[in-house]
């Protein structure tokens, strides 16, 4: 039995985005829990799709000794703020050197966090613990498919071991594999470590592994990690983010440093080959409409419009109005469209009453260009308290916390509102609220991939569609200012490495 302290920090940063996360925004529960600490903790994410939870549970079968510390996440958005980032990393290595000997250390991070003061800032969290924990502990982070994974971070963690989805629907059992590399490496030597950076940006659109090219990729990784290897792991980057470790990676660790070195070049040259088919598929309001106006509605088989870069996934803020007005200027019927942050419209509609009818300027709060509010007159069909449990499999078991929810209708188009902002990726938020995603002819998601999980097996077609918001789908029109030398900012034709 082993003692291993648990912690966890989590944000996925879009450094594009003007919002910053600050300390509150980590200590507000969302659809996942907020900033918790010491015993509280482990029952705060118990049956949540988290690698935590997954961790916890493996760990605890494996017989070990559990000293929970901090565990943590705040939305996608601009940089942490330097006062949470300190704050926030205080309590975890203060924890870390209150709890006596221990036998080993493990961090549910993200891999794609930018403070306003670090650019690479998992990687110098993990080199604060590594500084204390001495050169030897095992320190092993889960990490989620869009870190940006950097020198630092493979060099100061004892392993890290990504997710191998996108959707991420193995959260918690990549907490498990976590917890199983971690007892592997429990009384033995550091193993050795490879991580090839992979030097061209990837829309995040084009990153699903439920699809290919990443379909096969990730499948050809998952063959590599055996014996001698502990971890062979491909992760894509999260491209809306201006440091010069931006970028999809493949890790391996293991033991000998030429099995491991092999392992990850290899995979990472598979990814290569293949580059041309990361290209950008994405279609303009007017080849929707087009498509939205032609098609012979199946009942159970909505189109699904992906609204990528409003995705408050990806640091969108979940309120631009754009694609909604010109569904509804263009009469297409039986459209559902969410979810949109608007709190004084929720809390207005919650005065107003079921039934009732309000005329509401909605949405663009946050004044995304090239987008306005909608003013119209909206019919409230339905209102919610915001609380209810995920039930697809990317949110299973979370218990969202999005504040007063109403369903407004205007026109044709049904429209749920929250007073958080949350990535449509569970049809729970919209049931909350008594609509049935199915019933409807078409669906409008504010998700890039997500949504996949609990959505996609009903659409009769998936169409990204251009809009305004921060999730710029094209990193190459993103104003790039630190990036590493060579790193093209979308796919190229590929074999190559220029
Ligand atoms: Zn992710």
């Amino acid at each position: 039995m082993a003692r291993i302290a648990v912690a966890g920090f989590q944000h996925e940063t879009n450094t594009f985005s003007p919002i910053k996360a600050t300390f509150a925004d980590f200590e507000a529960a969302d659809a996942w829990p907020g900033l918790t600490r010491g015993e509280a903790l482990f029952e705060a994410v118990a049956g949540i799709n988290l690698p935590i939870a997954g961790f916890v549970k493996e760990a605890r079968g494996l017989r070990h000794e559990l000293v929970p510390l901090t565990w943590c996440q705040a939305q996608p958005s601009g940089p942490v703020t330097r006062d949470a980032y300190e704050r926030v990393s205080a309590l975890i290595v203060e924890a870390i050197r209150e709890a006596g000997t221990l036998d080993a250390i493990y961090l549910d991070l993200h891999g794609a966090m930018v403070a306003e003061h670090i650019d690479d800032a998992d990687g110098e969290l993990l080199r604060r613990i590594r500084a204390l924990a001495g050169p030897q502990l095992p320190i092993v982070a889960s990490l989620d498919f869009h870190a940006n994974v950097s020198p630092c971070m493979a060099e100061e963690a004892s392993a890290l071991v990504s997710f191998r989805t996108y959707p991420h629907v193995d959260m918690a059992d990549t907490g498990a594999r976590a917890a199983r590399c971690l007892h592997g490496l429990i009384g033995r030597p550091r193993p050795a470590h490879a991580l090839e950076q992979i030097d061209f940006l990837m829309p995040l659109t084009s990153q699903s592994t439920l699809v290919e090219p990443m379909r096969s990729l990730m499948d050809e990784a998952m063959v590599l990690e055996r014996a001698p290897l502990q971890v062979v792991g491909l992760t894509a980057g999260f491209p809306a983010s201006d440091v010069a470790e931006c970028g999809p990676a493949v890790y391996a660790c293991g033991d000998g440093s030429t099995a491991t070195r092999h392992a990850a070049r290899a995979i990472a040259d598979r990814v290569r080959a293949r580059e041309h088919e990361f290209a950008l598929e994405i279609h303009t309001i007017d080849e929707v409409i087009a498509v939205a106006r032609g098609m012979m509605p199946e009942r159970g088989r909505p189109l699904i419009l992906v609204d990528t870069q409003d995705n408050p996934g990806a640091g969108g803020n979940a309120d631009t109005m754009h694609l909604i007005r010109a569904l509804h200027g263009a009469r297409i019927e039986r459209v559902l469209a969410g979810i949109i942050c608007d709190p004084a419209a929720a809390a207005r509609a919650h005065e107003s009453g079921t039934g009732t009818s309000i005329a509401l300027s909605l949405g663009s709060q946050a004044g995304s260009l090239g987008d306005a509010p909608l003013d119209a007159e909206y019919r409230v069909e339905a209102l919610g308290d915001g609380r209810f449990t995920g039930t697809g499999p990317f949110y299973l078991g979370s218990r969202f916390e999005l504040g007063p929810m109403a369903l407004l209708r205007c026109g044709e188009v049904r429209i749920a509102v929250a007073s958080r902002k949350q990535q449509a990726a569970d049809q729970a938020m919209f049931r909350h609220l008594g609509a049935e995603p199915a019933d409807h002819a078409v669906l409008l998601l504010k998700s890039s991939v997500h949504f996949r999980a609990d959505f996609g097996s009903m659409a009769s077609r998936i169409m990204v569609v251009e809009g305004p918001g921060p999730n710029v789908p094209d990193p190459a029109r993103l104003p790039f200012r630190k990036l590493r030398p060579g790193l093209r900012l979308r796919p190229g034709p590929g074999g190559s490495s220029a």
